[in-house]
Parts: C-alpha cells; sequence; structure tokens
C-alpha cells in the first residue's frame, strides 16, 4: 500500500484527496519506482486545483515528475536499485504521476539521477529548472555569448525564472530580473541578477517595436509581458518562451521578427527527446549551484501540497517547492 495524491472530477469540479492505494492499482509500465521527492511544479497547481484543464483523465495522481529508486523492472535499461528522474511525458496529465510513494512508468521516460546531485537537489530542480536549462540551450544553440548584451528573464520570483538567473548568471551573463515582488530584490540579487525590474514595466499593452534592451529573454509569463520583451528585443536577439504565468495569448506584432531579426524559440518541456534530457539533467548537475538551489528550494510533506498548490498560483511561492512524499 502507498500514499498518493487522489485527483477525481464531479459535476467539472477537481477534488484532491489523500489516498491510501494498493500497489495493484498503479498503470501499466515496465517500471516501478519507489519514489522519494516529487515537486509542485505550476502544471501541478493547475491540475490540483482544477484551474485549467491539464488533466485528461480521471482518477489522476499529479506530479509531472518525480526522483527515486527503481522498484521492479522488466525494462533492458534499468536494474533494481538505479536512481531515476521522471518528467514529462504527459504523466500527472494522461499518466499517474509523481505526487505518491509509488508510481509505474515505461522505462523509456526514465533518465539517470545524473552524478554530483542527490534526489532531493534533482526534485528541487524539478520540470521547472530542467525548462530553465532548455531555454538556457535554446538561446546558446542561438550563438548568444555572455558580454553581448543583457538577458531578460521574467516571472524571476518563480522555480522557472530563479534557476534561469542562477544558470546565466553563473555562465556571466548580465541578468535582468522582473518581478512582482520588489520585496524580494535581495533574494534575486543573491541568485545573480545584475537589475531588478518591476513586472509592470512589461505587462501592459506596448509599441509594436520599443527600445532595444536586452540581447535575450527567457519568458515564463506569456502574453503582453512577452509581446513587450520582443519589442525590446536587439536586433538579431533570441527569445526564450516557455510559460504563461500572466497568460495563454501573445497580443503581439511581427514587427520585431521583420525588422529586427528577433528569433522566438518556443521550449516544450514534456515531449523533449532522451539525448537533449541527458544534457540537460546533466548540465544542471554541473553548473547549477548547490547553495543557490538550496537558497530557493522549501521542502513540504505530502500531506501540504494540496494546500500548496493554490498557494502556488496565487504566486506566492518563491522559487521551488520539493515534495518529501514520505514525510
Ligand atoms: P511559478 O509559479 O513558480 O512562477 C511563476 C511566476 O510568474 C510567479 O512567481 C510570478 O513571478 C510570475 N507571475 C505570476 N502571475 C503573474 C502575472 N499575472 N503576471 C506576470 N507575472 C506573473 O511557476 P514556474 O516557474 O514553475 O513556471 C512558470 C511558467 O512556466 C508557468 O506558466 C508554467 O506552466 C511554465 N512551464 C512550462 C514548461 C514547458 O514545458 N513549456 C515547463 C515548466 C513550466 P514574480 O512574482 O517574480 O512576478
Amino acid at each position: 500500500m502507498f500514499n498518493a495524491i487522489y485527483l477525481t472530477q464531479e459535476a467539472g469540479l477537481t477534488h484532491a484527496q489523500i489516498r491510501l492505494l494498493d500497489e495493484s492499482e498503479l498503470p501499466a509500465g515496465d517500471v516501478r519506482v519507489r519514489v522519494d521527492y516529487s515537486t509542485l511544479n505550476y502544471k501541478d497547481g493547475l491540475a490540483i486545483t482544477g484551474k485549467a484543464p491539464v488533466v485528461r483523465q480521471f482518477p489522476m495522481i499529479p506530479g509531472i515528475d518525480c526522483c527515486g529508486v527503481v522498484a521492479e523492472t522488466s525494462h533492458p535499461d534499468w536494474r533494481v536499485g538505479d536512481a531515476v528522474i521522471l518528467n514529462g511525458w504527459g504523466v500527472g496529465e494522461r499518466h499517474w504521476g509523481g505526487l505518491a510513494q509509488q508510481a509505474r512508468f515505461s522505462g523509456d521516460w526514465l533518465v539517470p539521477l545524473p552524478p554530483g546531485l542527490n534526489s532531493r537537489q534533482a526534485m528541487a530542480i524539478g520540470t521547472a529548472g530542467y525548462t530553465a536549462m532548455l531555454c538556457v540551450l535554446a538561446l546558446e544553440g542561438h550563438g548568444l555569448q555572455p558580454g553581448e548584451g543583457e538577458i531578460l528573464v521574467t516571472g524571476a520570483g518563480g522555480g522557472v525564472g530563479g534557476i534561469a538567473i542562477a544558470l546565466l548568471a553563473r555562465k556571466g551573463y548580465r541578468v535582468i530580473a522582473s518581478t512582482g515582488r520588489p520585496a524580494e530584490r535581495a533574494y534575486l540579487a543573491a541568485l545573480g541578477a545584475a537589475e531588478v525590474i518591476d513586472r509592470v514595466e512589461l505587462s501592459g499593452p506596448g509599441k509594436p517595436l520599443m527600445k532595444e534592451r536586452w540581447v535575450g529573454v527567457v519568458d515564463t509569463v506569456g502574453s503582453h509581458t512577452l509581446a513587450n520583451a520582443c519589442a525590446s528585443t536587439r536586433y538579431n536577439g533570441a527569445v526564450a518562451a516557455c510559460g504563461l504565468a500572466q497568460g495563454m495569448d501573445f497580443p503581439a506584432t511581427v514587427a520585431p521578427f521583420i525588422l529586427r531579426g528577433v528569433t522566438l524559440y518556443g521550449i516544450d518541456s514534456v515531449m523533449v527527446p532522451k539525448e537533449r534530457r541527458l544534457r540537460a539533467w546533466n548540465r544542471l548537475a554541473l553548473e547549477l549551484d548547490p547553495a543557490l538551489l538550496e537558497a530557493m528550494t522549501r521542502e513540504i510533506p505530502l500531506s501540504q501540497a494540496i494546500a500548496a498548490a493554490t498557494e502556488l498560483l496565487a504566486g506566492q511561492v518563491r522559487g521551488r517547492l520539493v515534495v518529501n512524499v514520505n514525510a
């Protein structure tokens, strides 16, 4: 038997509870994982509260990521006792997820816990940090180099934003952090932000083209912020768009793309091929300062994850929430 967050839906409303389940109830898969840690990502917040139709079938165990140890396997790549990370592939949306003490997955979805990280650190990073690294890889792939100009990171107080700041600053980029929480200025500076701006500078309707400010952007909020970020990107710069915390809309014009050669990269973390996942996780293990990661992490037990989902969506969580499913 094991504990899990269990989501049901009635009359269009999502109900979340902690429930004791039997291993035999786990979905099909060739690897059973004894979960050590999961996390709360923005998408988990949406799933648990039912604020957006993230969950495709009920009942569902949410949790788009987890880290644990292989307990049973018939997959050729894995042995009992291997430490593994799971994120994406529709887990927590279509397939029972990681906010549970046990999970069963396809072995094809798993990546090994990279040397240098323990399972708590891997989930402090979680899908948020891994997505931040995918954004960094996109900007690097574009050819951006430290010293060429500033990089804007929006939603800086959140999980993706915080890890993006830490990664970019460590590489030598000058990072501008955009936040709605000016009280977190010292926290953002400690992560490596050289400058902190109020998100209201970017969150309202703007012009098709604005003063050229940054050479690259990691945007986690979408809507007018993404439009203004593109409109203020320097000639031949690049914008990596991964989130929608402000909105899913994109009220922009083509002007930055056709007049300034700006490139907009869409970042999806769910269906990324394995080779890129391995690259992202290995770079995170090497490049993310463990002390900074700890500074942006709060640990909660599984029993507090349901309440924390509402806090997360209200923008009240700073950095990352790691969930100890066995506490
Ligand atoms: P968090 O909740 O940790 O952070 C989101 C941050 O966005 C908040 O902390 C806040 O930062 C800012 N924000 C919230 N509401 C608004 C608003 N109305 N207007 C402007 N800014 C706002 O979430 P994550 O960091 O985990 O995720 C960020 C986004 O990235 C989410 O939309 C998530 O769905 C997306 N995402 C996408 C992935 C993909 O595969 N493409 C994978 C992972 C995440 P502040 O207080 O500093 O302003």
